[in-house]
């Protein structure tokens, strides 16, 4: 049975790029750059909660680390440190093995050093703080929207919930729908070259972890607006080509979590920017409403002009 110390020297410990100390010792030391602040966040993803127990621990090693990220992308920060804390059941150290290799691919992709956490026995359980940096008042809030701003999403949220029911049996993707909506629920790749790009033009931002509606009510309530969905511009067709029906489709486009897509607003002068950065990115950027200065009213206009409060709230754990 290995000891927790070699667990950690085995399976955490690589070679930090730009660190000063990391992990081995009581603590690490990092130093943010002139002029940055540093943000700081962080995400628990419990078994039987947030993920099934018997996950392809390589995928959830990507995912433990592309979740937190996200949220620094969400600020417009950089990547650039993370600190993992993990309760295991029992030393697998195949299963340790795999997480690690998932872990670190995620990490070498995104820029970031591990500099510590802590390892201990206890039901599967997994806690990253991940910090970034970004330049003094210029990370992107969700307080910042105005009424008048377009409201914005980046590429195809929906796609992580469609992948969850074609797991669960509730609908049957074809093989090349099912791989791409399975891979964007396993592997999410956070949108931090977006929320780096979408400094001084995005007033307000998050992402979009909970579902897309339930999650703009956060910027609707710190910003004091409201907003109108329009239905008309809400990418469907997407999500309709897998072969999942209307409903099925929309309700994972407006209530699916775990998608890690960026929800933004911008002022409608920023529409030739956004255009160009969508070249740019190679990333769709949808213009999906408008705010208002009814303060956290959310309405949808369908299609057909009809106007009406949404019917899918975002996914609530204590609901
Ligand atoms: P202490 O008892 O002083 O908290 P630990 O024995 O918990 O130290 O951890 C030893 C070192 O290993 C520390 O630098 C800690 O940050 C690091 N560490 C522990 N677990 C992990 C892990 N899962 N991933 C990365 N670093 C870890
Ligand atoms: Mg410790």
């Amino acid at each position: 049975m290995p000891s927790e110390f070699d667990l950690i020297r085995r399976h955490f410990t690589r070679p930090a790029a730009h660190t000063e100390l990391a992990v081995g010792d009581d603590a690490a030391l990092i130093a943010p750059r002139a002029g940055m602040r540093l943000a700081v966040s962080t995400d628990m993803l419990v078994a039987g909660t947030h993920f099934f127990a018997d996950t392809d621990p390589e995928a959830l090693g990507w995912k433990t680390l592309a979740v937190n990220v996200s949220d620094l992308a969400a600020m417009g920060a950089e990547p650039r440190w993370a600190l993992l804390a993990l309760a295991l059941p029992t030393a697998d150290e195949a299963w340790i093995a795999a997480f690690a290799r998932g872990l670190f691919a995620f990490a070498a992709r995104f820029g970031v050093d591990l500099v510590g956490g802590d390892t201990t026995r206890g039901p599967l359980n997994l806690c990253v703080t991940a910090i970034g940096e970004v330049p003094a008042g210029e990370a992107v809030t969700r307080a910042g929207a105005r009424a008048g701003d377009d409201l914005w999403v980046t590429g195809q949220p929906g796609r992580a919930a469609l992948g969850l029911a074609h797991l669960r049996g509730d609908v049957v993707l074809d093989a090349d729908a099912a791989t791409c909506c399975l891979d964007a629920l396993t592997r999410p790749q956070p949108r931090v070259d977006a929320g780096l790009a979408l400094r001084g033009i995005a007033t307000a931002m998050l992402d979009v972890s909970d579902g897309l509606v339930g999650d703009l009510g956060h910027i609707l309530e710190c910003s004091n607006v409201g907003a109108l969905l329009d239905a008309a511009t809400l990418p469907l067709e997407p999500l309709l080509a897998t072969g999942a029906d209307p409903r099925l489709a929309r309700r994972c486009l407006l209530a699916g979590g775990d998608d890690y897509e960026l929800l933004f607003s911008a002022p409608p002068s920023a529409r030739p920017s956004l255009a160009a950065l969508q070249s740019r990115l190679g990333l769709p950027l949808n213009r999906i409403g408008t705010l208002t200065p009814d303060a956290r009213q959310l309405v949808i206009r369908e299609a057909d002009g009809t106007l009406r409060a949404p019917d899918a709230r975002g996914y609530d754990h204590f609901a």
